[in-house]
């Protein structure tokens, strides 16, 4: 079975990504015979928040928001009967920052057909740090929390604190890629299976009705290696009829359908559209 929706693709708004074309997007999945993609780009971070990667382009500009919106959505005519795509963002929850996020939403919510919710940073005492920018900042949480371990009990617990948090109407209903926390596992080995986090996990994504990013980036990072997340946590998802939307996370038209070889295709679903919950 091929893969036909992509529920996860970044685009040229992306300041850490590529210049590709939007359109060269949709050409690729075109080619790769998709039915339909969301573009999910990094929504514009909180004002107040200070973005701690060291160019500060962990998310799209606020002055530039207007003009993805409108390019989104006037590709989905430009397509039409071609491939089916949705509008959305990528939506990061920032412990601490519910208020701002639930007002960005409030006021961008109505113009997305789509949402991702994902973890990147992650609080430690008065600071944050960015999970996934490198194995450097991935050290320096397993300094400052202590161990290997602490770090990716710290990420199932705010990805499980962005489930119940309260974002509005418009809250995102997919969790983006829950165990990002592996990204550099094969230079930060541990030996937890994180069974009894996950599987709380798994049962509050269940109870909200929300589906999972099922993310196929980590294949081609190489301190990684498996899908966000691994089979065993698929099965698990499976086992509790949570909704998986592929996601290939790609920041350039070439990342298209990338992971898709470990990917378990039988067990993808459309995304759901962002309703009113
Ligand atoms: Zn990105
Ligand atoms: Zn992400």
């Amino acid at each position: 079975m091929s893969i036909s929706y992509d529920g996860h693709v970044h685009s040229p708004f992306c300041p850490h990504g590529t210049t590709d074309q939007l359109e060269e997007y949709v050409e690729e999945a075109i080619t790769f015979g998709y039915k339909g993609m969301t573009f999910t780009e990094h929504a514009p971070l909180p004002q107040n928040f200070n973005d701690p990667v060291p160019n500060k382009d962990s998310g799209m500009s606020e002055k530039n928001l207007n003009e993805y919106l409108k390019a989104v959505h006037q590709l989905k005519s430009t397509y039409a009967g071609k491939i089916e795509i949705r509008c959305g963002l990528e939506i990061d929850y920032i412990e601490g920052f519910e208020d701002e996020t639930k007002h960005f939403l409030q006021r961008v919510g109505p113009q997305l057909d789509d949402a991702i919710l994902s973890v990147h940073f992650i609080k430690h005492g008065d600071q944050y740090t960015c999970l996934d920018y490198s194995p450097t900042a991935f050290k320096e949480l397993v300094d400052s929390l202590g161990s290997i371990e602490s770090v990716h009990q710290k990420y199932y617990d705010t990805v499980l604190k962005s489930v119940h948090a309260d974002l509005g109407i418009y809250k995102p209903r997919r969790i983006g890629h829950i165990t990002l926390a592996n990204k550099f596992q094969k230079e930060f080995p541990f030996e937890s299976r994180f069974q009894a986090e996950i599987s709380s996990l798994l049962d509050e994504v269940k109870n909200h009705g929300y589906s999972l990013d099922y993310n196929g980036a980590g294949t081609v990072k190489p301190l990684c290696g498996e899908p966000y997340p691994p089979d065993w946590v698929i099965k698990e998802a499976i086992n509790r009829e949570i909704p998986l939307v592929y996601g290939s996370d790609a920041h350039s038209a070439k990342g298209i359908g990338q992971g898709t070889e470990m990917i378990m295709t039988q067990t993808l679903s459309s995304p759901y559209r962002v309703s009113r919950s």
